[in-house]
């Protein structure tokens, strides 16, 4: 077993080990690292990363947040995920509903100050949520945007303490679209209705021509992430 006080070591080593592996040797290397104590994140845009991990690891947690403000699509794919795949999903929730927030703060607070809505929606969420793992997964890629670019296929999250997992990081489009193709993966069906990244309703929109594949969220505002990488 790991102790926790090594775990920035070794995710360093393994970042460096496995820059070179297939998504599903990173896999089968966190849950034989870390047994039950890794899970899967996944925001239902596919079940790319949540079909991979069923396969070196069935009954993987898969944990998706559910911000309250998510397209009926996002949830519909959550709940094809949990029937298909032989994964757990686990549905995290934000500690106020969308009505206690707007008590609270006032309505459309995605509109006012997005980082505050991320923070009280998801970050907070999430971070709670993980305390139960030493690792977790993530679809994040390397093509996704300039933020993402240097994304490791094992890396240290210093902010929440944990190994991060980007089995996919060196993955392009197309790879992704193969995959989909060859196994027949869950997809969001807004993926095929012009989006190319889908959050939460309020904040994305399809992208245009030319764009890149996050540009349809948070459009407006100079944010291109939510606070959770
Ligand atoms: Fe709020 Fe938008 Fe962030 Fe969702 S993406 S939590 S609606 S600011």
């Amino acid at each position: 077993m790991t102790h926790a006080t090594d775990l920035p070591r070794l995710a360093e080593r393994a970042g460096r080990d496995l820059e070179d592996a297939d998504p599903l040797d990173i896999l089968s290397w966190a849950a034989e690292t870390f047994g039950p104590r890794f899970c899967v994140t996944s925001s239902m845009e596919d079940a790319v990363v949540a079909h991979l991990a069923s396969r070196v690891i069935p009954g993987v947690d898969v944990v998706f947040l559910d911000t309250g403000y998510h397209f009926p699509e996002t949830i519909g794919t959550r709940d094809a995920v949990a029937a298909v795949l032989d994964v757990n999903v686990i549905t995290l929730t934000p500690r106020q509903t969308v009505a206690e927030q707007d008590a609270e703060y006032g309505p459309k607070l995605h509109d006012r100050d997005p980082d505050l809505c991320c923070a009280l929606r998801k970050v907070k969420p999430l971070e709670e949520g993980l305390t139960a793992y030493d690792a977790w997964a993530t679809g994040l890629r390397r093509d996704e945007s300039p933020t993402r670019a240097g994304t490791p296929v094992v890396g240290w999250d210093a902010r929440r303490r944990k190994v991060k997992v980007s089995p996919i990081a060196r993955w392009t489009q197309d790879d992704v679209d193969t995959y989909i193709t060859e196994h027949a993966v869950l997809t969001n069906p807004l993926l095929m209705d012009g989006y190319t990244s889908v959050g939460c309703a309020p904040c994305t929109r399809r992208v245009l021509a030319g764009e890149d594949a996050r540009a349809g969220r948070w459009a407006g505002f100079g944010k291109t992430e939510c606070g959770l990488h």
